[in-house]
């Protein structure tokens, strides 16, 4: 598995395992871009391959259905419209009453496990005081607390961290996917270290998108571009995830401005070394943070955007000369 910080959750799974400890239902938990999803699919394809126990061969038939998704005895759980319906929590008991076709076990995954409604929920529960003998269930969720404490405790755990020590060799790793480092530095806060998380806004472009972004900003406040020819630029190129990385950004400053640690290369950024320079650099910090607010609120209401970004774009200039 290429992501190294899965390797110790695997090998607890392993362990248990190897001593004939088998979980008739687990919960994964860990914050997006942990690689729950990435983890799931490696225990899975371990225990259903008909060649090794410990290390899936890619190879047998078991495997060439497991990669091709037609494994007939997995079965797997996606909310729709955000939601897990009782409906689905019932094909899943059908599922598990057949005996497997292809091999020792009949493993299902729920998806965002949290996003079950009550009766979904209760259905679950019923499926869990009585597990199929050959059955295992993956939960899989970013918001364990969301779900039904009588469901957690019939589940065991397993969690998906990583602990700052390992920056450096998020860093490593990161760069082995062919990313620069200064931009791996400076994703790396915005995404509260979270690898995949990382991966995901370089590999997409979102950090180039929030870097230029940045820089139109910083011209307008230090009176080298005009306001109206960069709102109408950005009334175009202006998207949600660039302004929720701003947001991002601004509360990142805001806790950790004065930490070299956490700040990284964004301790050398134009933008930030031009707010270091400014006499209410918090106060500032905070008028962007609830502009943006407004913003966002309004993002998809009739109101042109170029006329939303102009007026944002004022009130953080009058905001700077107070
Ligand atoms: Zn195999």
């Amino acid at each position: 598995m290429n992501e190294f910080w899965l390797a110790p959750v695997l090998t607890r799974w392993q362990s248990m395992m190897a001593k004939g400890i088998k979980p008739q239902a687990v919960v994964i938990q860990g914050v997006p871009g942990m690689g729950k999803k990435a983890l799931t699919e490696q225990v899975m394809a371990n225990m259903l391959c008909s060649q090794s126990d410990t290390q899936a061969c890619g190879e047998c038939q078991s495997c060439r259905l497991l990669n091709a998704g037609h494994h007939p005895d997995v079965h797997r759980v996606v909310a729709e419209k955000d939601i897990i319906k009782v409906d689905q929590i019932r094909q899943l008991t059908t599922f598990f009453a057949s005996t497997p076709h292809c091999s020792q076990h009949k493993l299902a995954v729920i998806y965002d496990a949290h996003l079950m409604n009550t009766s979904a929920a209760n259905a679950l529960l019923k499926v869990l005081e009585e597990p199929p003998a050959t059955g295992t269930l993956f939960l899989l969720t970013d918001a364990k607390h969301r779900l039904l404490p009588t469901i957690r405790s019939r589940c065991i755990g397993l969690d998906v961290t990583l602990d700052q020590q390992s920056e450096s060799q998020v860093v490593d790793w990161l760069k082995q996917l062919g990313h620069e480092e200064n931009h791996i530095r400076l994703a790396l806060p915005l995404v509260d270290f979270v690898p995949l998380a990382a991966q995901s806004i370089i590999a997409n472009e979102e950090l180039n998108a929030f870097l230029t972004f940045l820089d139109d900003l910083l011209s307008v406040l230090k009176n080298q571009a005009h306001v109206t020819q960069i709102a109408s630029q950005w009334s175009e190129a202006l998207n949600m995830d660039v302004l929720l990385m701003w947001q991002r950004w601004l509360l990142l400053v805001l806790k950790h401005g004065n930490n070299p640690s956490i700040m990284g290369p964004w301790q050398n950024n134009e933008f930030i070394l031009w707010l270091n320079s400014q006499p209410q650099s918090v106060d500032l910090l905070i008028t962007m943070h609830d502009l943006l607010m407004d913003f966002v609120l309004n993002f998809n209401t009739q109101i042109k955007r170029q006329l939303m970004l102009e007026s944002m774009l004022i009130s953080l200039m009058e905001r700077k000369q107070v």
